[in-house]
């Protein structure tokens, strides 16, 4: 995706402790027609699957979501990060944040996972894996088929990708923009 690239490189700001920040069109302000770029590129990669719904956490991956689920005409759900209490059939999993370096809960109700979905998981970023990790472990409970994950951006070096393929599932994982560095507060793509 060179437009993704492109804006990574241009607008994107490497921090200590290996951190990209994209507030200006992804995680604050949001972009909508990149965004729209992003969702088409995950259809035409994931376009096999016969995918019934889209998974995302809220919030940041909530946008890549709706757009997916838009134009594949799909429910998206988004696990929560606090448990509502009108909440039934909830299920649970503790998931530890790479920016806030602190374990939380994510919580989805089963009534929106069904036996019979398809499902695709999409978020913002891909870094030590731990979000997608508790994504797996939310569809597992609910008994749903997860075929995919898809990342606006991973971070090949926090090794996420591995700990995925650790839970040893059959699913395909695609990453639309790949950082192989950020040292040195620089941003090296591969
Ligand atoms: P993981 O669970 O893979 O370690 O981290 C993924 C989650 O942490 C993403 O949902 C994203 O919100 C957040 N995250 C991880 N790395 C970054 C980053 O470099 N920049 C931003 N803005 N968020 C990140």
């Amino acid at each position: 995706m060179k437009a993704l690239r492109e804006r990574i490189l241009r607008d994107g700001k490497s921090l200590p402790g290996g951190i990209l920040k994209v507030d200006s069109f992804i995680n604050h302000q949001m972009d909508p027609n990149l965004m729209r770029q992003v969702a088409v590129e995950f259809i035409r990669r994931f376009a096999s699957e016969r995918i019934t719904k889209v998974i995302t956490i809220e919030a940041s991956g909530i946008a890549p979501a709706v757009m997916l689920g838009l134009l594949l005409d799909v429910p998206v759900v988004f696990a929560k990060k606090k448990k509502p209490s009108t909440m039934q059939g909830m299920l649970t999993t503790r998931v530890r944040s790479f920016t806030k370096q602190l374990d939380y809960d994510v919580v989805v109700s089963a009534e929106y996972l069904g036996a019979d979905d398809r499902v695709l998981f999409v978020d913002d970023f891909l870094a030590n894996g731990n979000a997608a990790c508790g994504i797996a472990d939310l569809c597992r409970q609910a008994g749903c088929t997860l075929v995919g994950m898809g990342f606006i951006i991973e971070k090949e070096f926090q090794h996420g990708r591995e700990q995925i393929h650790s839970l040893g599932l059959d699913l395909r994982i695609e990453s639309l923009a790949i950082v192989e560095s950020l040292d040195g507060c620089g941003i090296k793509l591969k």
